[in-house]
């Protein structure tokens, strides 16, 4: 049994030196130390330091993989052999992952491009607005995790999550993600990590299909029978839906073929930019060396409206899926160096169960209005916080108005709390694509409730949200198949 030591004091300048610490308190050498957590306490202005929980003994412990956690299952003979999987997001990756190394043969189907073409086009869509239908931020290798802050928080860990976690590190991401509380990767690792996820798939016999789209399915007495892609059908008896929630086109093709989808709250606002020097000395206080600390973040919740996938020292980006919409996010390097900081201000939009149509509508209506507002060039709607308070015309003639109402009250309510936040914001609307506003209902074992033989995964699915969650459903697919 591992040795435990909780909510222990690490200086900054000690933070990758925990062994040590821990070495210096105990008064002993140990072995095989694994953080649990590490946190930064800023309660205390001007003296942040890491909260920091560990294991130790004096046994080389091995780390959580997929490779490790599946090899204590054996394949299901019931299952046929071959699966096909559309979408090479984070979902679709793991799952693909996870079956091949359960012998499966995979087959794996992503309407977008290899990580490095698509980085490309993405890169002229920020220059110059040329939009690409199935390669965009939205779209390609990756997912839409790839261009983006790469943070890889998750409510619950599970041995899901932690085997994705140790998938990153055996691909090459720094071993902090595996103890940090709140683990970051940024844009520029992620692409390495996927290509090296793709390395991955086909050494282990996976094939990878790129520009690839799923078009359509045919289903015979509530079970698959073929797929469509690039208009060519193919017999397929075991899909793994991972295509995410940008592809709309998905929900309504299946829903067409009598899949039973659920309509599911979600949430829709705007981002809020700031200088990170502001936030950095909210949160942290003056004089305190910020290359230590690292690049402050924040987490707001008010009684109308929260802040969400908050990105210190990031970029807010301009992203499309359509060619008449455009929605705002949020990116960042890992050195998250950028002098501002953004983040999410979300209101949550209620949408009954029966409902599959009016979230969507909703989303769409918004992207469209906002393309229209800035110009038809894919480039967001901004205003200053001050300015959307003073009620002045542009983000109150783009949003709903208990929309912007709600922004309102919580922009007052996060003042209070973090003096500034008003004066020091800019306002860039819409953010519409916080979750799925959909769900693809599915049995305990992972299959549609009404097509048998199509697995929905991943946060298309309904049923995650965000990049580790979205992998470690992959995961869990592929142990649970
Ligand atoms: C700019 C940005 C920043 C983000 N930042 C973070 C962050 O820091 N941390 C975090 O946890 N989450 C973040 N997210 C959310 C995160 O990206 C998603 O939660 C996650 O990628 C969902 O994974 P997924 O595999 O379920 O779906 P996706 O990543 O959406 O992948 C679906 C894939 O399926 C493909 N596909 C769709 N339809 C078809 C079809 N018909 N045929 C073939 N292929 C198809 C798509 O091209 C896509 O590549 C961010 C999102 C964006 C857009």
């Amino acid at each position: 049994m591992p040795n435990k030591l909780e909510q222990f004091k690490v200086p900054l300048l000690q933070k990758n030196n925990i062994p040590e610490v821990i070495e210096k308190l105990l008064g002993k050498k140990i072995f095989n130390v694994q953080i649990e957590r590490l946190a930064l306490d800023c309660r205390r202005k001007g003296n942040p330091h890491f909260v920091c929980n560990a294991t130790f003994n004096t046994e080389i412990a091995p780390i959580a993989t997929s490779e490790i956690l599946l090899k204590k299952y054996k394949k299901n003979n019931e299952m046929p052999n071959d699966v096909s999987i559309v979408g090479a997001g984070p979902a679709g990756l793991w799952a693909a992952y996870g079956l091949l190394l359960k012998g499966h043969k995979v087959n794996l189907y992503e309407q977008g491009k290899p990580i490095e073409e698509r980085f490309r086009d993405i890169r002229r869509f920020l220059k110059g607005g040329i939009f690409l239908e199935h390669s965009n931020i939205f779209f390609g290798e990756g997912g839409a995790g790839a261009f983006s802050d790469g943070k890889l928080n998750t409510r619950n860990r599970t041995e899901f999550s932690q085997a994705v976690l140790g998938d990153l590190i055996k691909l090459g991401a720094p071993e902090e993600i595996a103890y940090l509380a709140k683990p970051h990767i940024g844009t520029d690792r992620l692409q390495f990590l996927i290509k090296n996820m793709r390395k991955q798939i086909l050494e282990l016999g996976g094939k990878i299909h790129f520009e690839s789209c799923l078009q359509d399915i045919s289903v015979t007495e509530n079970r698959l029978n073929s797929i469509c892609i690039n208009k060519k059908w193919q017999p397929c008896e075991v899909l793994v839906l991972a295509s995410g929630h940008s592809a709309r086109n998905i929900y309504a093709m299946l829903s067409a073929h009598g899949a039973q989808l659920e309509g599911k709250s979600f949430a829709i606002g705007a981002r809020i930019e700031h200088p990170q020097s502001f936030i950095n000395e909210s949160r942290f206080g003056k004089g305190v060396d910020y290359k230590l600390t690292g690049a402050a973040d924040y987490t707001l919740t008010g009684k109308t409206a929260y802040s969400f996938c908050m990105c210190p020292g990031g970029i807010v980006v301009p992203c499309a899926s359509e060619p008449n919409g455009v929605v705002t996010n949020g990116m960042s390097y890992s050195r998250r160096n950028s002098p501002f900081a953004n983040s999410a201000l979300i209101v949550p939009c209620h949408i009954e169960k029966d409902d599959i149509k009016s979230g969507i509508a909703l989303q769409r209506q918004l992207e469209n209005a906002a393309f229209e507002m800035a110009g038809k060039n894919f480039s967001v709607p901004k205003q200053s916080a001050e300015s959307f308070l003073s009620k002045k015309s542009c983000l109150w003639d783009l949003m709903p108005k208990h929309i912007s109402h709600a922004l309102e009250a919580a922009l007052y309510e996060f003042e209070k709390k973090m003096p500034g936040f008003i004066k020091n914001g800019t306002l860039i609307a819409p953010e519409t694509r916080t979750s799925s506003p959909i769900r693809i209902v599915r049995k305990e074992n992972g299959e549609s409730v009404s097509i048998s033989g199509i697995y929905p995964v991943g946060e298309g699915a309904g049923y995650a949200g965000g990049i580790l969650t979205s992998a470690a459903d992959g995961v869990r697919l592929a142990y649970v198949i």
